[in-house]
């Protein structure tokens, strides 16, 4: 298989390395790849993760070349396919027989090996989870090329301890999944405007079992919380208008591509006060319900392919953390004033609310252990998601913004992560030493490390 070389970085295109890239299409040549060399290794999907997860300077198995179904149940919705098949890929084929991804990204361009190995959550982590709740089993190749079928029943501890665990106890080969019923290709989508992060977060609040789906842009230009406010549901087929077809032949728009033109940032002060305050005025001053197809709710980031482009050569960051429900809604509003005060204005601000994570899932599964080995970021809280496009003066930033969050028991998305200290990421993640334990268990050597895993001394 050919290796070839290439400048990798994640989507937010900071600290690029040299590394040695190939491209297996079966698990035949993912196993001639482990065999092949004693050097470090690393997993790589559809590059979607922000920071340096998916980054080696030796070798990077790009799976995104090994995209199959193996098999589908239509009656039940379960589909079993290969780790590099994107979300889209799966979507394209399901949606018209009448199933959906219980969980998913904000984006349809990553894969299932990625979004097992991030542990990956949606706009309903509130009401479902996130993406591993869904997975009956995978197939992970560990250092000595063996094939470990792993799940609630078989290899659990290696189970838990890959869901979220960032491509670093092996590598994801084939993934059964569990897939929802649908009736339509539809959402129906409510939007509300909101004035402060109070408003906000009473707005989460109201729990709705029918509109599964929440997520608020907050206009992050000021410290405020103004914003927006979406809510969705599946639409049913009878509450289609009668021309309207539940799965029509019209796929959605071709995106538009960024060039590759930019090498200073097109998002700078000036545009992201802009678009913020435009979006701002733009949104429903009274609640507004529409309909609308699945991905311009799920994915309107899609529109334009390769917009990380428009951040320049210098890139971005996006800082992501979870911070317990108990902490006081004034918490956001510190933090954004803090980036504002240090001349650091955020392009766009994403804030969820979380259900609980697998930590917190433990006593549903039928385990001995007293914590689960995993990496995997959700928890019970409140989530802020922020883009920064890269400045001097960024990262003493947000190692400010560390502090605050470890302070108030929450942590960082390490999926987003390109600059946290070893030292911040062990006090966020507590679980890192019996997590270690289980990666040792079925790997003789320290064989799958990333640029993410060699910053944070995690093997
Ligand atoms: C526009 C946008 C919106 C997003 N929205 C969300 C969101 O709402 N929620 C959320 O949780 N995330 C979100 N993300 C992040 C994204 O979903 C995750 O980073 C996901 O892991 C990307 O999948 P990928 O295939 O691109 O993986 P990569 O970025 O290529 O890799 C991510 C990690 O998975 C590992 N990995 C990949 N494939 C395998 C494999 N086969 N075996 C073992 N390890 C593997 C890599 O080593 C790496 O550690 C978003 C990203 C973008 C760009």
């Amino acid at each position: 298989m050919k290796i070839v070389h290439q400048l990798l970085s994640g989507w937010g295109r900071v600290n690029p390395r040299d590394s040695r890239v190939c491209y297996p299409t079966t698990p035949f040549e993912i196993e001639k790849v482990l065999g092949g060399t004693n050097e470090p290794i690393i997993a790589r999907g559809l590059g979607r993760s922000y920071g340096d997860a998916a980054v080696s300077d030796a070798i990077t198995v790009n799976l995104s070349t090994f995209n199959f179904f193996q098999s589908w149940n239509p009656q039940h919705g379960i589909i079993r396919v290969s780790a590099g098949t994107s979300l889209k890929q799966i979507l394209d084929f399901v949606v018209p027989q009448g199933w959906f991804l219980p969980v998913t990204p904000g984006t349809q361009y990553c894969t299932v090996g990625g979004c097992v190995a991030a542990d990956v959550h949606g706009k309903n982590h509130h009401i479902q989870g996130s993406f591993s709740k869904f997975v009956h089993s995978f197939d992970l190749m560990c250092s000595g090329g063996s094939l470990l079928t792993c799940n609630l029943q078989t290899n659990s501890d290696l189970f838990f301890a890959t869901l979220g665990g960032m491509g670093l106890t092996g590598v994801i080969v084939w993934v059964e999944l569990q897939l929802t019923p649908v009736q339509t290709i539809y959402i129906t989508e409510r939007k509300r405007r909101i004035q402060s992060w109070e408003e906000c977060i009473e707005a989460f609040q109201e729990d709705n079992p029918n509109e599964p789906y929440a997520v608020a842009w907050v206009d992050a230009t000021t410290s405020i919380g103004k914003g927006e406010l979406w809510y969705g549901r599946h639409t049913n087929e009878d509450e289609l208008p009668k021309l309207v077809k539940p799965y029509p032949k019209k796929k959605s728009k071709e995106p538009w591509t960024v060039p590759n033109l930019f090498q200073n940032s097109l998002v700078n002060r000036r545009t992201i006060t802009l678009f913020n305050r435009l979006k701002y005025l733009n949104s429903p001053k009274r609640s507004q319900t529409t309909v609308v197809p699945y991905w311009e709710f799920f994915y309107p980031l899609d529109r334009l392919l390769e917009w990380n482009r428009l951040y320049g050569k210098s890139g971005f960051i996006q800082y992501q953390y979870v911070v317990p429900f108990e902490t006081n809604p004034t918490f956001h509003r510190q933090i954004v004033e803090l980036c504002l005060q240090n001349g650091q204005i955020p392009s766009l601000a994403v804030f969820k609310r979380m259900g609980k994570g697998i930590q917190e899932e433990l006593p549903t599964y039928d385990h001995s252990l007293k914590y689960l080995p995993t990496l995997s970021f959700p928890k019970q809280g409140w989530t802020l998601a922020l883009d920064f496009p890269m400045t001097n003066g960024l990262l003493p930033l947000l190692s400010r913004l560390d502090q605050m969050v470890i302070e108030a028991g929450g942590r960082v998305y390490l999926a987003k992560d390109v600059r946290l200290s070893p030292e911040t990421f062990r006090k966020m993640y507590p679980e890192l030493s019996i997590w270690k334990n289980v990666c040792r268990k079925y790997n003789d050597e320290i064989r799958f490390q990333s640029s993410l895993s060699k910053r944070l001394q995690i093997c």
